[in-house]
């Protein structure tokens, strides 16, 4: 932790923003270990729908790490509803283009534990857990002022995943919701099958959702998450599909909003009730 003194200059506050994954949860050892400059706060913004697994690493692994080695961790989240709360009760899935989940769930809490927890801070530098290899990612970054540990230390995500064996910690699953419209097809399998529950709490999503239904796969070969689970329970072999051109990565770092691709809406402050007229004109 910051010696006291530096504990006490709110004018430059640092926080790891935490998401539950490999990086940052690579960045936390290395925060442990002295290798990178310690941060006020290791700061977890909880959707309320991330997946099961890395709730139970963060209470099991996570906090009792941070324990012993006298590191601050919070987690901050939106008061009013969780995410699928909010998807719920007006019929949409998150969106892969405009992505006010990020926004609301992740930036916003954030943004409000900052405001309070440091009213009279100046300047908040926020360490993100882009690995070396994702420097293009980091270039579209609009956080203020951003720090990027694992690409000034020119470390891969597979490194990290070193960093956190040797530190004597198992590794991870991948973070980000359980309900991502970013999931790859063969990660809507592996929800289906170890979380069955959970792939039905998004089938139905996807059906009563005001969207085009097939939006959550978005594989014209596969069609909705009804169609993959009636392939699968038939044990029908799934055609060829093409990469997903984007994955749930970006949350892991509990900074997915960072991660803008060309073309894509800004959605900073987008507020998806007025998607809603746009989503009726389209059904
Ligand atoms: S993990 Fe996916 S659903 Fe969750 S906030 Fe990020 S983009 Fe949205």
């Amino acid at each position: 932790m910051k010696k006291e003194a530096e504990v006490l200059d709110m004018d430059n506050v640092r926080i790891l923003s935490f998401g539950g994954g490999v990086n940052s949860v690579a960045i936390l050892v290395l925060l442990a270990q002295g290798k990178i400059a310690p941060v006020d706060v290791v700061l977890f913004a909880d959707t309320g729908c991330e997946m099961p697994e890395t709730y139970t690493y963060i209470e099991k692994i996570v906090k009792p790490f941070c324990k012993t080695n006298n590191i601050k961790f919070a987690t901050t989240k939106n008061q009013e509803e969780t995410l699928l709360e909010h998807c719920q009760r007006l019929n949409l899935i998150p969106s892969r283009q405009q992505r006010w989940c990020t926004d609301k769930w992740k930036k916003r809490v954030i943004r409000k534990y900052l405001l309070t927890n440091y009213p009279d801070a100046t300047k908040i530098v926020q360490l993100i857990g882009y690995a070396h290899g994702e420097e293009r990612r980091a270039d579209n970054c609009k956080a203020e002022n951003p720090q990027y540990p694992l690409i000034e230390l020119k470390i891969t995500r597979r490194k990290c995943k070193n960093i956190i064996r040797s530190a004597g910690l198992p590794v991870p699953v991948k973070s980000g919701c359980f309900l991502c419209p970013q999931k790859q097809v063969k990660e809507w399998i592996r929800l289906y099958r170890e979380h069955p529950n959970l792939y039905s709490v998004c089938e139905q999503l996807e059906l009563s959702s005001r969207c085009n239904p097939t939006l959550y796969l978005n594989f014209p070969k596969v069609g909705t998450l009804g169609n993959l689970r009636r392939r699968l329970e038939a044990g029908k072999k799934l055609p060829k599909l093409p990469k997903s051109v984007q994955t749930a990565l970006f949350c892991s770092l509990g900074f997915c909003e960072v991660y803008l691709e060309e073309n894509h809406m800004e959605y900073a402050h987008f507020d998806s009730s007025k998607l809603l007229p746009l989503l009726e004109v389209s059904v």
